[in-house]
């Protein structure tokens, strides 16, 4: 019999989602253009009586100034993690977005005050009260320098994860502040009328959508975030935990195979830190969820102190990486690296619970047997799926029956050959894995519009 399904609206059509996708996309681009036309309809003082190239300069300095802070504005609403732009975009697309969007910042904030400079021969300011607001800027320019830097070399800087981002967070009200401060005060333009009323609205949704933020951490049993209880914790493969986890009031959220949460326990034995984990249990089980954590760095080593019935706040569901999101019956190819393998287990429950029985090739790479989390359940998900297919990659050492060694071109091709190039091809685990079978299987005729990646770093 097959088991009760998921709620199918949570998935927007491809054609919704480039409808959705594409009015964000204008909705940025007006914003970005209204923008640009500030220092041509309201010139100030200074650019009215600069003239030729010079006028250019400044009027490019301030525009690129103004683009910078209107995609600081974008940055804040990027880290938001509202639910709708997941939806269309996938939240690990959304934060690549948001680091991208960073390094545009950065530039645009060194050439603002090189091409202002530049408007007045490379003149410096002289040190004087009068000239405060452009003095501000040079400590904005500073602050975002920080911001940019420890974000893209955070372990250069010595940073371990959680530091940084509590550091990332604090900076950004006072950078907005000070841009506030900076652009109604180091122009004319920005006195009064319309430019004014503009960098006001857009700096007072950002600090809305920050309270929102801070709203959501320091009081997660009040907002959105669903509150759940442990209910067990089990080792399940070498430095693997399964938690399973029921809501407190019985209502567990809707979700998608595949997709992830945010997990925040209240323990006594495990510091009270927000991580991301894919939910690896079926949206067809209705009383709990699962997670399936591999100890890897400092808060997931600690993670078997978790006891039975702790709390845990849970924002979630995000992402897209599942096989539903497109419709249609076509095989699929699973790909995973060590604990990459918890979207597709989810996927695979599902699919089981479904009867689900298209042709499903699971390829999973682990460095020793020992590694394999559930072997049982994987051994009777071959019972249950008539034609799925796992062949067990060993990387470190020989065991019988198995692949051995690295997941390369030659074994690629060797394992895929006879699958249809119109499968689609699912792919987690570390970084440089991914990387490079990704490049293979395309190299190797499957789709790139087919070839799905989910990487365990936001
Ligand atoms: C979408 C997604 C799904 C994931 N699913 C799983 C899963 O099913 N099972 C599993 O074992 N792991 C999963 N991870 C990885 C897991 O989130 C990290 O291993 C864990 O957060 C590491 O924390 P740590 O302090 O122990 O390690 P650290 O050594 O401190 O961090 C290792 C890396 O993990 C990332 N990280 C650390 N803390 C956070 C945080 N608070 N928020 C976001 N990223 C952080 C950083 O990239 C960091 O470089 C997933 C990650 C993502 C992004």
């Amino acid at each position: 019999m097959k088991a009760k399904g998921m709620n199918l609206s949570l998935v927007f059509t491809l054609r919704k989602r480039f409808a959705l996708g594409g009015t964000c996309i204008f909705l940025v681009l007006i914003l970005l253009v209204t923008t640009w036309t500030i220092p041509f309809l309201f010139e100030s003082p200074s650019i009215l009586y600069k003239f030729g190239i010079h006028k250019t300069y400044l009027r490019s300095g301030k525009i690129f100034g103004l683009t910078a802070a209107v995609l600081v504005f974008f940055q804040v609403l990027l880290a938001s993690r509202i639910k709708l732009l997941d939806r269309i975009f996938s939240l690990n697309r959304i934060y690549f977005f948001h680091r991208v969007n960073g390094i545009a910042i950065a530039i645009l904030v060194l050439l603002h005050p090189i091409l202002i400079l530049a408007a007045e021969n490379f003149a410096i300011f002289p040190f004087e009260v009068r000239y405060w607001p452009e003095f501000l800027g040079v400590g904005l320019m500073v602050i975002m320098a920080v911001l940019v830097a420890t974000a893209n070399w955070r372990l250069l800087f010595g940073f371990a994860y959680d530091k940084w981002l509590r550091l990332h967070r604090l900076g950004v009200v006072p950078a907005i502040a000070l841009i506030l401060i900076h652009i109604l005060f180091v122009s004319e333009t920005f006195k009064s009328g319309l430019p004014r009323v503009f960098v006001c609205v857009i700096t007072g949704v950002n600090l809305l959508l920050i309270l929102r933020l801070w709203y959501y951490r320091f009081f997660p049993g009040k907002t959105g975030k669903s509150s759940f209880v442990i209910s067990a914790v089990e080792r399940v493969g070498r430095d693997a935990y399964a938690v399973d986890v029921k809501p407190h009031d019985g209502q567990l959220f809707s979700y998608i195979p595949g997709q992830f949460a945010f997990i925040t326990p209240i323990s006594a034995n495990v510091p009270k830190e927000e991580h991301p984990f894919t939910i690896a249990s079926t949206p067809s089980r209705h009383d709990a969820l699962q997670f399936i954590i591999r100890t890897h760095g400092d808060w997931t080593g600690k993670i078997h102190r978790l006891q039975v019935g702790d709390s845990v706040f849970i924002d979630g569901p995000y992402g897209l990486f599942s096989h539903v999101v497109s419709l249609g019956n076509d095989p699929i190819i699973m790909i995973a690296g060590g604990i990459g393998i918890t979207p597709m287990l989810s996927m695979l429950r599902y699919m089981a619970n479904m009867d689900d029985q298209r042709k499903i090739l699971l390829i999973w790479s682990n460095k020793t047997k020992e590694y394999i989390v559930f072997p049982e359940e994987f051994r009777n998900l071959k019972y249950l799926l008539k034609n799925f297919k796992i062949i067990n990659i060993i990387t470190r050492g020989h065991e019988d029956g198995d692949e051995q060694g690295r997941l390369d071109q030659a074994k690629l091709e060797r394992l895929l050959k006879g699958f249809s190039r119109t499968s689609k091809v699912f792919i987690c685990g570390p970084f440089e894995m991914m990387k490079e079978v990704s490049r293979v299987v395309k190299k190797i005729g499957f789709s790139s519009t087919r070839v799905y990646k989910e990487a365990f770093k936001l």
